[in-house]
């Protein structure tokens, strides 16, 4: 296909085990997904129905262990915050998808870091506007290799974790969260419809806090694949 402008590349994600790649269309996140964060973001947890914010595709970061990932600290915060969150990859299409069948759809999962300029996002909560300044910044998404499904063990019950400079800032457990992966995709699904390439962040335990630059940032779920990610000084515009 001829393009006016040349065609923006593919996002992808390293999966392991495979030289292919895992295509990125979209990122959906949860909001306040697990009761102690929810209390220390201010919020009373409760059942009330999942929100989502989106980051852009092309906001990935292979941060695999062995992938030597390095960011600048973003431009425009002095609130850096990470959020270790398990990633779910959609490698099938569905709408109005029951929660009974909802892990048909899931390709597999890995560790992803939801990084968070938290002064702009509370700024815009105070002023009712959008959190994309906030959320959905340049590599906002870092997230180490895919697991498929039938290799990725009890994701679901497993431990959930994230260290700064070898201290422990988060440690919590899967089975922690107020709506769990099918959940999750039902509800998107009714919303609209999931596509083959789409990341679903599941949300954050407790702990989250600032990173500042020079950090070194490892987090895990479970059995998957470690996320490494270093934050290198300020950059204007990376
Ligand atoms: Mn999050």
């Amino acid at each position: 296909m001829d393009t006016v402008i040349p065609a923006p590349p593919q996002p992808t994600l390293a999966v392991a085990g495979e030289t292919a790649r895992f295509p990125v269309r979209r990122i959906f996140c949860v909001g306040r997904n697990y009761a102690a964060h929810a209390r220390e973001m201010g919020k009373d947890p409760d059942r009330e129905p999942p929100f989502f914010f989106t980051k852009p595709a092309d906001a990935v970061l292979d941060a695999g262990a062995d992938a030597g990932a390095a960011i600048p600290y973003p431009p425009e915060t002095e609130d850096l915050h990470h959020e270790i969150e398990l990633v779910l990859a959609i490698g099938a299409e569905g709408a109005e998808v029951p929660q009974a069948r909802a892990r048909e759809l899931i390709y597999g999962y890995c560790v992803g870091i939801d990084l968070t300029r938290r002064d702009l996002q509370a700024e815009a909560k105070k002023m009712g506007r959008p959190w994309d300044w906030g959320k959905a910044f340049d590599r906002s998404a870092p997230c180490a290799p895919i697991v498929k499904a039938g290799d990725a063990g009890a994701v679901d019950r497993a431990r959930i974790w994230l260290s700064v400079n070898g201290e422990t800032r988060q440690d919590a457990s899967v089975e922690e969260l107020i709506w769990d992966a099918p959940e999750i995709i039902a509800i998107v699904s009714r919303s609209m419809t999931l596509k083959p390439g789409d990341l679903i962040f599941t949300g954050t335990p407790a702990g989250v806090a600032a990173l500042q630059p020079g950090d070194a940032v490892r987090g895990g779920v479970g059995d998957l694949p470690e996320i490494a990610l270093d934050i290198g000084d300020r950059d204007a515009q990376g």
